[in-house]
């Protein structure tokens, strides 16, 4: 079987959250099952990893806006699976990777160059898969196409939500001019008065999944579906919760080549060097027996950062540390900078996006809040648990699909999660976990639930070949 995904992000080209590590770690696992499996992304000024000496192929003609665009395509295989990158730097080259108002066109051009680039290097794909609202156009280019030119008779369409929240809205006039004319085509698009490049995805792709299966039910009902639930729940029969994964060849504290030690299940103890290492790197008091609360995130509401303000104060009057990094609103960053001035002996942050911090926070973290609004899967949660951090989440999405709470008595459960978006609630949580770090054997249990459990792409992988085969039923 052979397989195109295409995303507008993947790691280790280009990331800015989820998205961009499933998509480079998804292609790679598929082709450990024994798929054929190749990635398309654009080139971005900000893309890393790749070898981009020379192009692949310098003159992919491109159908767009009446006319040819001639693109430079690149090509990689640094996330361990053939990678071919986009070129066109009026579209690419700019200060971020998304956040410009015509973030519809940049997309939609992504879109037409990237089957312009699978007709040009073989055989029609079984499958092609879409990722998020940046792949909507692709999906009804393929939908019309179909019916129109042999070569895309075959290929079925898998559309991938990652996060619900973002949809790819502009000015239905807009869809002319990116090649959209057909009565069947602006239909796809049209929601609630403008186009949505999401829902196009959603009503017109051959199968959809979300990234963990509570997810995928959440956002069938109206207070979840962000006024796409309908769609959702008519299309439920196509519809499917697949959890991601993780790339334990980059999120491994055995192996992390960002750690000082390594360390793993049965051997914990270069996890206190790392615990040492974290406190000198943001200039905090060493000591090893007061727990440390880490946070790594987005500053968006979608986190429930709120949460986290409201319990900070009785957080740092247990004595804890509280180490966080991330960037985002502004309010957000303005808040963890008074908290570092209140109490710098106990307060660590980063305001902005560090990779390599994120590792060493992972491993010299004792708990890790992530107490979300929504979390379509998470990731974060996942890497904690491998790097024995014990997570504290909200019972929503993926967190309520791979956090369990720990049950004292049975022994069993890998951290501690709540339910009523409350901060009494998460305090509940955050003082019962306490209780457990000073009792060192419960600790160690709860860690040890945490970092054998497996959370590899290998099964998450195993699920998407079983959707795309159902594509052919
Ligand atoms: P989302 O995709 O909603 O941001 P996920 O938990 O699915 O949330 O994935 C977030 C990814 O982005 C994780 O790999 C996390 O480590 C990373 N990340 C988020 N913020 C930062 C930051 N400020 N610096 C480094 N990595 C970050």
């Amino acid at each position: 079987m052979r397989v195109a995904v295409l995303s507008a992000e993947a790691v280790p080209y280009s990331k800015t959250g989820g998205l961009g590590d499933v998509a480079g770690a998804l292609p790679k696992a598929l082709r450990q099952v024994g798929i054929d499996a190749f990635l398309i992304t654009p080139l971005y000024l900000q893309t890393k990893g790749a070898d981009v000496g020379h192009p692949a192929i310098d003159d992919l003609d491109i159908e767009w806006r009446g006319g040819v665009y001639r693109a430079k395509v690149f090509y990689s295989e640094a996330n361990g699976s053939p990678t071919f990158l986009i070129a066109a730097p009026e579209y690419f080259h700019r200060s971020a990777i998304y956040g410009f108002w015509e973030d519809y066109e940049r997309f939609a051009f992504f879109n037409q160059a990237s089957l312009a680039l699978i007709k040009r290097v073989g055989a029609p794909p079984d499958i092609i898969h879409l990722n998020d609202w940046h792949c909507g156009f692709a999906a009804v280019k393929i939908a019309h196409l179909r019916f129109w030119d042999s070569y895309w008779r075959n290929p079925r369409t898998v559309f991938s939500i990652h996060n619900l929240a973002y949809q790819g809205i502009f000015d239905a006039e807009e869809l002319w001019k990116l090649g959209f004319g057909s009565e069947f085509e602006r239909n796809a698009f049209m929601f609630n008065g403008a186009a949505s490049a999401l829902k196009a995805g959603l009503a017109v792709s051959d199968m959809l999944s979300a990234v963990s299966r509570t997810y995928a039910k959440e956002i069938q009902q109206p207070e979840n579906g962000y006024d796409l639930d309908w769609l959702l729940r008519q299309r439920s029969n196509k519809f499917f919760g697949i959890t991601n994964g993780i790339d334990y060849d980059v999120w491994n504290p055995a192996t992390d080549s960002q750690l000082p030690a390594h360390f793993n299940a049965s051997d914990i103890h270069g996890k206190r060097m790392c615990k040492r290492a974290l406190l000198d790197k943001f200039f905090l008091p060493i000591d090893l027996e007061r727990p440390i609360f880490a946070s790594i995130t987005r500053l968006t509401a979608q986190k429930g950062f709120e949460l986290i303000q409201q319990v900070a104060a009785e957080l740092l009057a247990t004595g804890a540390y509280f180490i966080a990094l991330g960037s985002g609103d502004k309010s957000y960053e303005d808040f963890l900078q008074k908290l570092r001035d209140y109490a710098p002996r106990q307060v660590g942050i980063f305001k902005g996006y560090n990779e390599d911090l994120a590792h060493l926070i992972e491993a010299g973290a004792d708990m890790f809040l992530m107490p979300s609004k929504f979390e379509p899967c998470g990731l974060n949660q996942m890497y904690s648990l491998r790097y024995g951090t014990v997570p504290i989440v909200r019972a929503v999405g993926g967190l309520e699909d791979t956090v369990q709470n720990f049950d004292v008595v049975r022994g069993k459960g890998n951290g501690y999660k709540f339910r009523e978006l409350s901060s009494d609630k998460f305090l509940e949580k955050i003082y019962e976990a306490l209780f457990a770090y000073y009792e060192p054997e419960t600790w160690r249990k709860i860690q040890w639930n945490g970092m054998t459990e497996d959370n590899s792409w290998e099964n998450a992988a195993r699920n998407y070949v079983a959707l795309y085969q159902m594509t052919k039923s």
